[in-house]
């Protein structure tokens, strides 16, 4: 296929803040792929080679990459660094330098989205001593037979800085309206790519074989299963309510999920996002492997004083991350893999068993491990408010978080979030009994000592049923010069030239962010309000909700997606709980 009408695509993506036309434009290009291509199209848009939890990254060094741009387009690198400079994208750049490169069309080999793909592969397997310079003529081949045009994305993609605004859904979306010309398709579409996470082999199977085929992909070792997730209840009485006059009650512990696959001699990792993360808990892995069936779990990983077999916080835990010394942060940082489910046993999907059924297995099999660093998390059944409470204090006295409160009968649903799970948390010091994980969309530069760095961040809540991000906030306190350095570093490689096409908000921003990084923030109350956009005209016409003096906690949740957010719904629910407390309490004045 020629990469030319996807090209094309790129840049009619690129100007467009409208989801509908994107999905459009999805969809033509998608009718024009070839079947058994449609998968690498799928991963390219998407700016990636393969799905994620692969972990398969180009690697390359940016000043590898200006090397090569600057070699065939004919100029020096100092010229493309400025450029670069000028643009501040280095795909950008890239395009303008070879405006004027002389096409030697003699000997060039046509451009093909096949040969893109595999170069870009070829770059991304690329490993080991005197790697950067093979990489660096992979992309020069690349480069000298593109046009400008070309050579831009391929620069951008490389970089990954790709920023075309698709979400998951709206491919999922444009695959249905393509091949069965239905979007209501869509839901079997997303099943499959629920059990599997790879959207290019739902895409291709659907080209190819068809619905039926897409209908009737399983739960296989080593795909990772998109999580289900739990709802927020507002209190035990709540969370009680909503079940079925009994509930099970475990503790939700402040760690790490992952979900664990194990083969026969094979053991993976997965994070929540559904990468890998198999190198980060070498001792959870020895324990597992003596677990005797091949198996897919899930946990919690926690940090834990051995002494006192106490959980420690979250933070602990991250200790773990560093680079370097696994071995030392496995001896100064001790955890425990608590589990709660399992999905999948010797060849079988587990999850259409009630909650209670799969938790009698997990004991069963968790038996047959032999250390202790692995559990069966801490569990009751309770079916009064009292009862709860009783068990979230033991919880929280433990180290815990809260409770998750999840319906016995409940089958799981991956990729769902539902009353199934409830989650209820210990009450924070802040006047808001909770914190909210928001996406940073948007910042406003910083004035005197925070000049060069951003000032304010303007952040956003997850609209689940129009897919969108809609403004709650902007926050300016609570960073210390180090998160502030930090920030900025993060961000530059998510700005963009204008507001993202799924970010909603009434706030005028200096700079704009692609819907990327989540951070953890309190307020002191929610307030209604008439230039944000979070839950707008659902509580009172032109108001929407905005939070009143936020501070960011200094947690970044890198372990949520954008999509992992506080949802629009859980912000209203804890404005209404807010107004019921005040109504029940005499607010003080002043
Ligand atoms: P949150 O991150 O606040 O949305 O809460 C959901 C997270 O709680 C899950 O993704 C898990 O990482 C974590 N968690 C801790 N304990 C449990 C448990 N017993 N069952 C399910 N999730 C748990």
């Amino acid at each position: 296929m020629d990469f030319h009408p996807v090209i094309e695509t790129f840049e009619q993506m690129e100007q467009t803040s409208s989801r509908l036309a994107l999905t459009d434009y999805l969809v033509a290009l998608f009718k024009k792929t070839p079947a058994d291509i449609i998968d690498k199209v799928t991963y390219l848009i998407q700016g990636k080679l393969y799905p994620d939890y692969e972990g398969i990254e180009l690697g390359i060094a940016e000043k590898m990459v200006i090397r090569a741009i600057a070699s065939s387009s004919g100029k020096d690198a100092s010229q493309i660094e400025q450029l670069y400079r000028q643009t501040g994208d280095l795909g950008d750049a890239a395009g303008e330098a070879m405006k004027s490169k002389s096409q030697s069309t003699l000997f060039s080999e046509s451009m093909t989205v096949e040969r893109v793909y595999s170069t870009f592969d070829r770059i991304a397997r690329t490993a080991g001593g005197g790697s950067q310079e093979i990489k660096l003529r992979l992309i020069s081949s690349l480069l000298n037979d593109a046009t400008a045009p070309e050579g831009r994305y391929i620069i951008k993609f490389v970089m990954g800085q790709l920023r075309l605004g698709i979400a998951d859904y709206s491919v999922l979306d444009a695959l249905a309206l393509a091949f069965t010309g239905d979007k209501a398709n869509r839901k079997a579409l997303e099943n499959a790519y629920n059990v599997s996470s790879d959207l290019g082999t739902v895409a291709r199977l659907l080209a190819t074989e068809g619905l039926a085929a897409v209908q009737s992909v399983q739960i296989t070792l080593f795909k990772p299963i998109r999580p289900m997730l739990a709802e927020r209840a507002t209190s035990a009485e709540d969370a009680i309510a909503r079940m079925e006059g009994k509930a099970a009650v475990e503790y939700k512990l402040d760690g790490e999920r992952v979900q664990v696959h194990k083969g026969k001699d094979r053991v993976e990792l997965f994070s929540r996002r559904l990468e890998k993360i198999t190198g980060h808990y070498p001792d959870v892995i020895k324990s597992v492997k003596s677990i005797k069936h091949e198996v897919i779990l899930e946990g919690e990983v926690v940090a834990i004083n051995p002494q006192t077999d106490e959980y420690l916080p979250f933070q602990e835990l991250m200790h773990r991350r560093r680079k370097h010394g696994v071995e030392e942060a496995m001896e100064n940082y001790p955890v425990v893999m608590n589990f709660f489910d399992i999905l999948y046993m010797d060849g079988k999907s587990k999850t259409s068993l009630a909650y209670e059924e799969r938790r009698k297995l997990l004991k069963k099999i968790l038996q047959t491990a032999k250390d202790g660093k692995v559990r069966l998390v801490e569990q009751t059944v309770a079916s009064t408010p009292e009862e709860v409470e009783k068990f979230m204090a033991t919880a929280i006295e433990n180290g815990c978080e809260g409770v998750m409160i999840k319906l016995p009968s409940s089958t799981y649903r991956a990729g769902a979030r539902e009353y199934a799970w409830v989650k209820l948390k210990r009450e924070y010091r802040s006047d808001l009994a909770d914190t909210l994980d928001l996406v940073i969309v948007g910042a406003l530069h910083g004035r005197g000592r925070r000049a060069g760095k951003y000032g304010a961040l303007l952040l956003a809540a997850y609209d689940v049923k129009s897919d969108m991000f809609r403004s709650v906030t902007k926050v300016g306190t609570g960073f210390t010069d180090v998160h502030l350095e930090q920030f900025y570093k993060d961000l530059e490689k998510h700005v963009i030239s204008h507001r993202h096409a799924r970010v909603d908000t009434g706030m005028e921003m200096d700079v704009w962010f692609e819907p990327k990084i989540v951070i953890e923030v309190i307020a002191s109350e929610i307030t209604l309000s008439p230039s944000h956009t979070a839950a707008k005209n659902m509580l009172r016409p032109g108001y929407g909700l905005a939070l009143r003096f936020p501070k960011f906690t200094g947690k970044i949740r890198d372990d949520k997606k954008p999509e992992d957010a506080t949802s629009i719904d859980e912000v209203v629910t804890m404005y209404k709980r807010q107004l019921k407390i005040a109504g029940s309490v005499k607010v003080e004045e002043g």
